[in-house]
C-alpha cells in the first residue's frame, strides 16, 4: 500500500510551521519560516516542506491548518483550533505528558491531558503580551540582542534584577531605566525570564499541575525561561527539540486521524 502523507500547517502570529507526516507517525519533513500570518511565511513554509519531502501538495491525503492565522491559509481540507492541535502534537512528542505549557508569539496556554492524550481542560492568556514571546521580543530589542541570545544569559548572572511591572509597556520602561543605571545585562535577562515564568506559573497553577509537564511553542526554545518556570512551579519540564513544531505536528496527526487511516 502506498504511503499516506498528511500535512500540518501552523500559521502563527510570528512564525509559520509546516510538517509532513507519513502514515500518521513518521515525520518526513518540516519547515519553519520566521514570518507569520498575513505574510509570505505560510506559503514559503509549505514550499520548503514539500521540497524537502520531494512531493507535491496533491500527494497529501489531507492538509490541516491551525494557529492564529489558520483561517487565512488557502485550500486546507481541515481548519482546527490550536488547542486541539497542540494537545495532539504534544502527545505525539511525549506520550506521557499530562500538563502542556505552550508559549507562542502572542499567547500562552496551559493544557491538561488525560491518560490517552485527550484534552481535559485548558486556560489561555491571549489578552496581554506579558508572559508571551512578544514580551521577550520587546525586551530583546531594548537589550540589542536577538531573542535566541537571551536563552543562556541568565546562567551567567550572579544575581537578578527583578522586573516589577506586569505590563509589557511599563516593563520595557523599567528595563530601559535599569540599563541607564548600568544594571548587568545577564541579571536583567534573568529578571525578564522570571517575569515570564511568574505569569505562566499562575496560569498553570489555576489549571492544576499534574506531571509529567511538557512545554511546547517557540518560547520552549529559551532554556532560561524553562529553568525559571521549573523553579517557579517546583517541577521539571520536558522539552522536545521539536517543541515549536507541536501545533503543525498535531495538525498533521489530525488529518491522519480524519482521512489517512481510513484510506
Ligand atoms: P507563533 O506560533 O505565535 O508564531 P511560536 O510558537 O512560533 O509562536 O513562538 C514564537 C516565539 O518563540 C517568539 O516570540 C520568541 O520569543 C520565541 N523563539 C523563537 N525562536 C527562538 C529561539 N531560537 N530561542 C529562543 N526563543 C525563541
Amino acid at each position: 500500500m502506498a504511503d499516506i502523507l498528511t500535512m500540518g500547517m501552523d500559521v502563527g502570529s510570528t512564525t509559520s510551521k509546516c510538517l509532513i507526516l507519513r502514515d500518521g507517525e513518521e515525520i518526513l519533513a518540516s519547515a519553519l519560516i520566521p514570518a507569520g500570518t498575513g505574510t509570505s511565511g505560510p506559503r514559503r513554509a509549505l514550499e520548503e516542506a514539500l521540497a524537502k519531502a520531494g512531493c507535491t501538495r496533491e500527494d497529501m491525503a489531507a492538509v490541516t491548518a491551525t494557529g492564529y492565522g489558520r483561517g487565512t491559509f488557502p485550500g486546507a481540507d481541515y481548519t482546527v483550533s490550536e488547542l486541539s492541535c497542540h494537545a495532539l502534537g504534544a502527545r505525539a512528542l511525549d506520550r506521557e505528558a499530562r500538563t502542556v505549557i505552550d508559549i507562542g508569539g502572542q499567547d500562552a496556554k496551559a493544557l491538561r491531558l488525560g491518560p490517552e492524550g485527550q484534552l481535559l481542560s485548558f486556560l489561555m492568556n491571549d489578552k496581554c503580551a506579558a508572559g508571551t514571546g512578544r514580551f521577550l521580543e520587546v525586551m530583546a530589542r531594548v537589550l540589542e540582542k536577538d531573542v535566541a541570545d537571551l536563552a543562556g544569559m541568565d546562567e551567567k548572572a550572579a544575581g537578578i534584577v527583578p522586573i516589577s511591572s506586569t505590563c509589557t509597556v511599563f516593563a520595557e520602561s523599567e528595563v530601559i531605566s535599569q540599563l541607564a543605571k548600568g544594571a548587568d545585562l545577564c541579571e536583567l535577562v534573568k529578571g525578564i525570564h522570571a517575569s515570564v515564568a511568574v505569569r505562566t506559573a499562575s496560569l498553570v497553577r489555576r489549571l492544576g499541575v499534574e506531571g509529567p509537564v511538557a512545554m511546547t511553542g517557540g518560547v520552549a526554545q529559551n532554556a532560561g525561561v524553562v529553568r525559571a518556570l521549573e523553579k517557579e512551579l517546583g517541577t521539571s519540564i520536558r522539552v522536545s527539540p521539536l517543541a515549536q513544531m507541536a501545533g503543525a505536528l498535531g495538525a498533521a496527526v489530525y488529518g491522519w486521524k480524519k482521512r489517512g487511516k481510513n484510506e
